[in-house]
């Protein structure tokens, strides 16, 4: 029995995300693919195209890139009659080029139009989302909700209700306002707007249903841009209702900011079980790759123990025991190098996403570190002698020294993944 400082008895604590939460599964197909979303399916990543959808050459690329990138859904704008025109061919140049990714398409204001004018486009869409908040007002918002729920039923499509705050349903907003400045104790404004973000979606999903839309073709979705906020919001969808959820903090922002927030809100709510499937919306910077926010989804549902996509690299921060951006240099090339492997290799040897590589910058934690991974290389550091020890499954295999220690360890990687992950295949 193991006991703590003032002796009291220490239970070991397993550090694992909650059971997932319990919700319906909706299956978005095209052609032989099929990607499920809750019931238990493993959390889906999504993307956003950010091209003209009415430049069909433009968007098959880019939907392309995300698909390869690991985006299992990804969703196209389809806002005017020129872009509705053009979805059935983007997704015939993506059936050429052997890319089966389901689209979705986001329609705002205009989508009852579009679904209905445009048959070729309804067909060749997986999936719509609608959000409810941009579908008009009046007895035209109800009318045309409708007829854009009548067009899923019609080519049997899933559909996404996206409630976004930036877009709420305003009159359902006032009219929830005015319920509650009659409350003895009023609620916060804030509150307020997440209720009534969460019954939008609620109130929608409902109505869907009643129009004659199988409940296990709805996914909901309640984006905000606030961590905490998002997080208040899904939890109590997720308490309220048994559809699949769509997480993302909505409008995450540029750089750091948009990652960290992102992967905060995101990890809370994962880490509760809560969520389905995921996108982060970052705003790239000028002439930064779009597929930047699958490799973050992936990497929030990998670091969480989720999901596995790519080989991870462990390597530590540095310090002053190292005097050159050697080790750096050599954790940077072996990440993009397994990076790049990945289309081929997840084919080619099933597991290697599983592979842990440490790349250690000195003799403190380099072979600790290295010994826990598959293959670690512990970096001479200041004064150490410029041998470079590899371990291999935890013992100490080779020491590498002199000029081509990067291309031998890359070579060392190389076969390891080979010898293990292709027997797996066999
Ligand atoms: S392993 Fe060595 S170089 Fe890396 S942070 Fe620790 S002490 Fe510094």
């Amino acid at each position: 029995m193991t006991h703590g400082l003032l002796g009291e008895e220490v239970v070991p604590t397993v550090a694992a995300a909650a059971p997932r939460r319990r919700s319906r599964r909706v299956e978005v197909r095209w052609g032989a693919t099929c990607v499920a979303i809750g019931g238990g399916a493993p959390v889906v990543v999504q993307s956003m195209t950010n091209t003209d959808t009415a430049d069909a050459v433009a968007t098959a690329i880019q939907v392309k890139e995300l698909a390869q990138a690991g985006s299992e859904i990804v969703r196209i704008t389809v806002n005017t009659p020129e872009a509705a025109r053009e979805v059935a061919a983007i997704r015939e140049q993506l059936d050429r080029m052997g890319v089966s990714v389901p689209l979705v398409g986001d329609f705002h204001y205009n989508g009852h139009r579009l679904l209905t004018e445009y048959p070729d486009c309804a067909q060749a869409l997986s999936k719509y989302r609608i959000n409810p908040g941009n579908v008009g007002r009046g007895a035209k918002r109800d009318d045309n909700f409708a007829q854009m729920i009548e067009v899923a039923c019609r080519w049997q499509k899933p559909v996404r209700i996206g409630v976004n705050w930036g877009s709420l349903d305003q009159e359902l907003l006032a009219q929830m306002m005015d319920e509650n400045a009659r409350r003895s104790a009023p609620w916060d404004a804030n509150a307020v707007l997440r209720e009534a973000l969460v019954q939008s979606a609620l109130q929608s999903a409902r109505r869907a249903e009643e129009l004659g839309l199988p409940g296990d073709y709805i996914v909901l979705s309640a984006k905000v841009s606030g961590v905490q906020d998002l997080i208040a919001v899904y939890r109590e969808l997720a308490r309220r209702c048994d559809y699949p959820l769509h997480l993302g903090l909505t409008e995450a922002g540029m750089g750091t900011k948009g990652v960290v927030a992102s992967t905060a809100a995101l990890a809370v709510l994962l880490q509760e079980g809560i969520g389905d499937t995921i996108r982060v919306s970052l705003t790239p910077e000028p002439n930064e790759p779009r597929t930047k926010e699958v490799l973050v989804a992936q990497q929030i549902l990998q670091a969480l123990g989720l999901r596995a996509f790519t080989p991870q690299v462990i390597a530590c921060p540095g310090c002053g025991r190292t005097s050159s951006s050697f080790f750096q240099e050599l954790a940077a090339q072996i990440q993009q190098y397994l990076q790049a492997q990945m289309p081929v290799w997840r084919q080619q040897y099933p597991g290697v996403e599983n592979l842990h590589v440490a790349v250690m910058g000195c003799v403190v934690n380099g072979p600790g570190e290295s010994r826990h991974a598959n293959i670690g290389i512990s970096l001479p550091g200041t004064g150490e002698q410029p041998v470079a020890p590899v371990y291999i499954d935890g013992e100490r295999t080779v020491t590498l020294k002199g000029e081509g220690i990067a291309t031998q360890f890359q070579a060392i990687v190389e076969d390891y993944v080979r010898r293990k992950y292709g027997r797996a295949q066999a």
